[in-house]
């Protein structure tokens, strides 16, 4: 049976090597006869894998000294919490910038906590357009700022520099980590769900500065503290060993394909021709702003959506999976993470244009 090319926007496509990998690895974890899952986490073998993982992943995002590299549970969701819970007590306001759906539920979070303030929202435009950075009014108290870089929903992703900002960036780049080069210096802490770019669900990655590593809200249960995890190295309790696993392999086929800087060409191009291609046909349509337009995720309309289950049969009828956009905006996604190549994105590209020709 060939592979279907899976558009799901998380849990996503894996690289089919490193799914091969897991499955030749199964039965045997490093020639101990058992599988990596049922090792102790506390086995020195499994210590060493995720202080090689952190090592991998600070190489590759060229994590500066200075910043603790942090797994944990609960998906990105939990650090909608886990920020405020964390970042409050130093003081100063909460800001956020709403750019869609993922953005207004950190905002919600945070309310229970604390009072957020937003300072930038695409919501006038409907998120498909935001405020540049350089023009957000951050307050002068502001304890940290929160951005999603890349809001997967809505398709829109900020390009821009932070360094200006004084509070601490802090990022949820939960579907494009690891998409193109970043400079992690700008931020005072990135997390992201693993379960796109960085393998499956069930870990969370979160990069922190050290110096926000302080005291929590009082109220904050010990598991939730970065102080805690960091103390412990992410093993308070029995951790995602699994997961932490899929991320090693994942991180190591990424070095194969040349690292972050090679992979940035690959996504630039994918988008690009996939957003040609929409622009250029008379049925598809994205109305997100050209300069905030997600290079992971790309959603678009039919102009005639009685045409949507006809499309979407098509697509299926192909092999093409999981094109139908999310249940709160409709339409149709595209999820071109880094493990969906560029002739799979140009197999999309063809099926769309031979069912717009068919039904011309
Ligand atoms: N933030 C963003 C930008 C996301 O795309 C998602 C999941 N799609 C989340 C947060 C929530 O992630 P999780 O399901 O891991 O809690």
């Amino acid at each position: 049976m060939t592979r279907p090319i899976n558009f799901c926007s998380g849990p996503s496509q894996l690289p089919l090597s490193v799914v091969q990998r897991m499955a030749d690895e199964l039965m045997d974890f490093r020639g101990t006869g058992i599988s990596v899952m049922e090792h102790s986490h506390r086995d020195p073998m499994i210590v060493a894998l995720f202080a090689e993982t952190a090592e991998r992943l600070k190489a590759l995002m060229g994590i500066p000294s200075g910043y603790h590299v942090l797994f944990l549970a609960g998906g990105a969701t939990l650090q909608f919490a886990q920020v405020p819970m964390n970042l409050l007590p130093r003081g100063g306001r909460p800001c956020y910038v709403e750019t869609g759906i993922w953005s207004e539920k950190a905002i919600a979070e945070c309310r229970r906590y604390g009072e957020p303030v937003v300072i930038a929202s695409g919501r006038s435009s409907n998120f498909t357009d935001v405020l540049p950075a350089d023009q957000w009014v951050v307050p002068e108290d502001a304890g940290y700022v929160h951005v999603t870089t890349n809001e997967t929903i809505q398709g829109v992703e900020l390009f821009e520099s932070y360094a200006h900002i004084q509070a601490p960036v802090v990022a949820d780049m939960s579907s494009h980590i690891l998409s193109r080069a970043m400079s992690v210096s700008e931020f005072g802490l990135i997390y992201a769900g693993a379960q796109k770019n960085l393998g499956t669900a069930g870990v969370t990655v979160v990069i922190v500065r050290d110096d926000l590593i302080g005291a929590a809200l009082p109220i904050t249960p010990g598991m939730l503290s970065y102080q805690t995890q960091a103390a412990n190295e992410s093993m308070i309790n029995t951790p995602p060993v699994g997961a932490v696993y899929v991320l090693s392999l994942v991180l190591e086929w990424l070095e194969a394909q040349g690292g972050v800087a090679a992979i940035e060409l690959v996504n630039a191009e994918k988008a690009a021709r996939l957003y040609a291609a929409i622009d250029g046909s008379a049925l598809y349509h994205n109305p997100v702003d050209p300069r905030v337009r997600s290079r992971m995720n790309i959603p678009f309309v039919l102009r005639d959506a009685s045409l949507d289950t006809a499309f979407l049969a098509h697509c299926a009828e192909a092999r093409l999976l999981n094109l139908k956009g999310h249940r709160s905006v409709g339409g149709m996604r595209a999820s071109i993470y880094n493990a969906m190549s560029l002739g799979e994105v140009q197999t999309l590209i063809d099926v769309m244009a031979d069912f717009e020709t068919r039904r011309a």
